[in-house]
């Protein structure tokens, strides 16, 4: 086995950009806007969007599912990959966030795609279950509040279809999970589905140190 690990430096971030990213103008657009805002660091870099796109394209997605939207970039991102008649039902809490996310997904003309559910996430999940909705989604993103982190998991596992796969970010949370002298609650959170996701046996299991790490889990 190598014992090196590759270390992402600037320069060769900047060099993995520049050789694979195909980043369309809108979402770019999207990015630029965002980086405007105090809170831009929420948003998913570009190669784990388009990272997300392949997934979808190799799940075959039509019906997928987002907790946690921002203005939007990861939904734009998944919703642009899916097949017109393809569905995207988006939970976020925030009114002034999701505005700019819906300019921007009509201006991409994904938006008759994208279902924005404005709420707590944790109520639009049991909606949905109670709905008859288990066990129909092809793909989830769990982007949201991480102290329910284990709550959307657990809720996203039973709407997820055999087959289907729920990717979880953050879950490298800058490092933090890796420090046992850090026990906010956060962290905490982030730290105690890991190890959840370990032993659960429902699932296979991949963690991806891409982005702030990105925890993929295919229900069996
Ligand atoms: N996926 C987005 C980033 C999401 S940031 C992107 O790539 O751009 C996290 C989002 O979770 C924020 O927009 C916040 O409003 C939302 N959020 C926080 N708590 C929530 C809750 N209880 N229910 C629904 N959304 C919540
Ligand atoms: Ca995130």
């Amino acid at each position: 086995m190598s014992e090196f690990i590759l270390n992402l430096t600037p320069q060769l971030y900047e060099y993995l950009l520049k050789s694979s990213l195909r980043e369309p103008e809108i979402l770019k657009k999207l990015r630029a806007q965002t980086r405007t805002m105090s809170t831009h660091k929420m948003q998913i870099s570009p190669e784990q969007g388009q990272f997300m796109q392949l997934l979808v394209q190799l799940l075959g997605a039509r019906k997928t599912l987002e907790i946690g939207v921002f203005t939007g970039y990861s939904t734009l991102a998944v919703a642009s990959a899916l097949p017109s008649y393809g569905k995207v039902i988006a939970c976020d809490i925030n009114v002034e966030w999701t505005t700019i996310a819906k300019r921007f997904w009509e201006e991409a003309g994904v938006l008759h795609k994208i279902d924005l559910r404005l709420g707590n996430a944790l109520d639009t999940l049991q909606l949905l279950l109670d709905q008859g909705e288990a066990n129909t989604f092809d793909f989830v993103f769990i982007d949201a509040d991480k102290k329910n982190y284990s709550a959307y998991y657990e809720k996203s596992f039973q709407l997820t279809r055999p087959g289907g796969l729920i990717a979880i970010d953050n879950v490298l949370w800058a490092g933090d999970v890796a420090d046992p002298a850090i026990n906010d609650i956060n962290t905490v959170m982030i730290r105690q589905l890991n190890e959840q996701l370990l032993v659960d046996e429902r699932i296979r299991l991949s963690m991806l140190p891409l982005g702030d790490g990105l925890t993929l889990a295919l229900k069996c």
